[in-house]
């Protein structure tokens, strides 16, 4: 089996007023039109042991707007596996028309296993794994939002020698995988800077478990009050980012990154003359369930 992915390019940005800072983003995003780019990254390796292992289906775990659950139903369907979807949220069994993301799984071939969220709690329980075995027969087990050792391997590919120019390389941090990988392959003048999309202390040892490097550190300011929490500046922020670059970030993670360097940028914390890296880990599928909890909020939209 072969499991390929394109090199994405590096885009420079122009902020202005910014003494010297050079932005790159990395379009990770465009590795897939629907998928996250880090998703496949951290599924490659993965996909790869679960056809050494002889296994023909996946399974995994996610909330209703995953990237996760989108990557692993179109990995699937592109590389020839069943999927299970573990999803969180019993109440979503009776709305999958009305949500992008499982509809967009569903249509790669996905089965779906609603849970109530006291139930999806033990996704990590032998107990629970054992149930879902009984139910669905064997399968390659990839975890809520995908991270392992395989996964980390894969994003150890995220970096090429034309970025060993760059001072900082930046990312969007959820489980700590992908920063993981990006720092094991970084160079030793080079400093990893990660921005957590939630409330999380637990990171900072969950990534040290993964890597033997101390040039990274985390940036804790910008999760705008935890996972997928969102105001009106960070949605106007994202909407004035793409009018003026052609980017689209996500609102879950990459916005959120942009935001704090950005921020950062105004607040001096890079010296003059840096050169920074911006990883775009993708996640644009997610904007469309986003905007439908905007409009509820009765906020501005993102556009698309
Ligand atoms: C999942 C995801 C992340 C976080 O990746 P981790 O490896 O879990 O830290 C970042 N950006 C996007 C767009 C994602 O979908």
């Amino acid at each position: 089996m072969i499991f390929q992915l394109n090199q994405s390019v590096n885009q420079k940005i122009e902020i202005p007023n910014s003494r010297g800072i050079e932005v790159f983003i990395k379009r990770e995003d465009r590795i897939h039109e629907f998928v996250s780019g880090n998703k496949y990254r951290k599924l490659k390796y993965n996909i790869l042991e679960a056809n050494r292992l002889g296994l023909k289906t996946l399974l995994t775990f996610g909330g209703a707007f995953s990237n996760h659950i989108a990557a692993v139903a179109s990995a699937g369907k592109l590389f020839g596996f069943e999927t299970i979807g573990v999803i969180r949220g019993e109440e979503l069994e009776d709305k999958i028309e009305s949500n992008a993301t499982l509809c967009y799984a569903k249509a790669c071939g996905m089965q779906f296993e609603f849970v109530s969220r006291d139930v999806y709690r033990e996704k990590t329980s032998e107990e629970f794994i054992n149930k879902l075995k009984n139910k669905f027969g064997n399968f390659y087990l990839v975890p809520e939002g995908g991270t392992n050792d395989l996964a980390i391997k894969g994003c150890e590919e995220i970096l090429t020698e034309e970025d060993e120019e760059f001072d900082y390389i930046c990312c969007a941090v959820g489980t700590g995988g992908t920063i993981s990988g990006l720092i094991n392959c970084s160079k030793p003048g080079q400093q990893v800077l990660g921005f957590p999309a939630l409330k999380g202390d637990f990171l900072q040892e969950d990534i040290s478990k993964f890597v033997s490097k101390s040039n990274w550190e985390l940036i804790i300011d910008y999760h705008f009050g935890g996972y997928a929490k969102i105001n009106e500046e960070l949605v106007n922020f994202i909407n004035e980012f793409k009018d003026q670059y052609q980017v689209s970030l996500d609102p879950v993670y990459t916005g959120k990154m942009m935001f704090g360097i950005h921020d950062l940028i105004g607040k001096s914390y890079f010296p003059e003359g840096s050169k920074i890296l911006a990883i775009h880990t993708g996640g644009l599928q997610g904007i469309t369930g986003m905007n439908q909890v905007l409009k509820k909020k009765r906020l501005p939209l993102i556009e698309i």
